[in-house]
């Protein structure tokens, strides 16, 4: 099976191999210097300003926008969610609980939100912080996350972007693009296993931090964190909570593959592979959610069902070996699916290939016609 959803996504041989090892102890010296790449490498994907700080948890990319959340806002801070689909929701419900007061500035699926809507808001009430999701994994919608930073920072707010969808795919230079906290999750494009939270905070939601008043859950607190990471990176490891020593390895070995050839290489790699599939899906006679194909994300690809094909298409698609994902946003879920391209498969020509024939065929049998052949070429050149 092919495993080509928006994550968890096909694994490098290397980090396969690396994930398969015995667990070490979170105090092994190899889990040491593997755990302190990790960090290292994560400054360098991410871009970081001089003074930040990585954090890996165990968990997903839940753990991580809830720890940005409890780490940089306190009950009471107006802060603003652009809303583009089902992660921006989930993240305003994490801000509520926290007590914050939620300006949503939001968009219709397929759609984005301006950097001038997003200063009307600031304009109307000043904010602690914005937060933005990078890609919308629910409708395949990139965020102009440089546009709307430059606008929080006018107005003095933090900026917080969930990443977990784009991060190592989508370009973002943490430190240029003036971002407060990038978060993502190992089992998207940075090529590991599910399991890692992973987030890098800036000095400025380092400060924001010392500054609560109400402090974060121990569990997810950057300062609880904060020495145990720096002991790892300087090769002195210290306990707080057990890591997934497992998903470390993996993860050391995603990041030897991004970083032997640059974060800038992956963006690269990533915006071609997704330019090679949008080819494909024209000649397949299909259509994206996006409403215009400059917002549509490089990671992932959402379709909209042509006419007389849903969901049931799917399974055809996966007795061809290759597995898609159905819709998530809540008003359009039953109209379209999604098809993961990002990570290791960038590499692998042959397997976007499969992967589009499989979808051609079984659309095919919905009684859909497309150019096969052409959309097969578009892909595999
Ligand atoms: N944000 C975005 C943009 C996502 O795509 C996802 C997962 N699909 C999450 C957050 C939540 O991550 P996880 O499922 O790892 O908790």
């Amino acid at each position: 099976m092919l495993l080509m959803i928006p994550g968890p996504i096909e694994l490098s041989p290397a980090v396969k191999g690396a994930a398969a090892l015995p667990a070490p102890s979170h105090v092994a010296p190899e889990l040491v210097a593997a755990f302190g790449r990790v960090l290292g490498g994560m400054r360098q994907v991410w871009r970081a300003p001089e003074g930040a700080q990585p954090f890996v948890l165990a968990g997903s990319g839940t753990l991580a926008m809830e720890m940005a959340v409890c780490n940089v806002v306190d009950p009471g801070d107006a802060v603003v969610v652009v809303d583009t689909g089902y992660f921006s929701a989930r993240m305003a419900i994490m801000l509520e609980r926290r007590g914050a007061q939620v300006q949503l500035v939001s968009a219709e699926p397929g759609h984005t939100v301006a950097p001038d809507e997003v200063e009307a808001a600031l304009q109307q009430r000043p904010a602690r912080a914005v937060f933005v999701t990078h890609v919308d994994t629910s409708t395949g919608v990139r965020a102009d996350v440089q546009g709307i930073a430059r606008v929080a920072k006018a107005h003095g707010a933090l900026v917080v972007v969930d990443g977990v969808c784009a991060t190592a795919a989508e370009r973002l230079d943490q430190d240029a693009d003036g971002v407060d906290v990038y978060l993502t999750a190992s089992q998207k494009a940075v090529g590991a296993p599910p399991g890692l939270a992973m987030l890098v905070a800036s000095p400025g939601a380092l400060a924001a931090r010392a500054q609560l008043s109400h402090l974060p859950p121990l569990s997810m607190d950057f300062d609880a964190w904060r020495p145990v990471m720096k002991g790892y990176e300087s090769g002195s490891p210290s306990y707080f909570a057990t890591p997934a020593t497992s998903l470390i390895l993996a993860a050391d070995a995603a990041f030897a593959d991004l970083n032997a050839s640059g974060v800038e290489a992956s963006w690269s790699r990533h915006q071609a592979t997704a330019d090679r599939m949008r080819a494909a899906w024209q000649h397949l006679g299909l259509t994206l959610l996006p409403h215009d194909e400059a917002i549509a994300a490089n990671p992932l690809s959402a379709i909209r069902y042509p006419d007389g094909v849903d969901a049931s298409f799917l399974a055809g698609v996966r007795e061809r070996g290759v597995v898609l994902a159905g819709g998530l946003h809540p008003k359009r879920k039953t109209q379209y699916f999604r098809v993961g391209h990002m990570g290791w498969v960038t590499t692998r020509p042959d397997l976007l290939a499969a992967t589009v024939r499989a979808i051609g065929e079984s659309l095919s049998d919905a009684g859909h016609r497309g150019d096969i052949d052409a959309a097969v070429v578009a892909v595999a050149g």
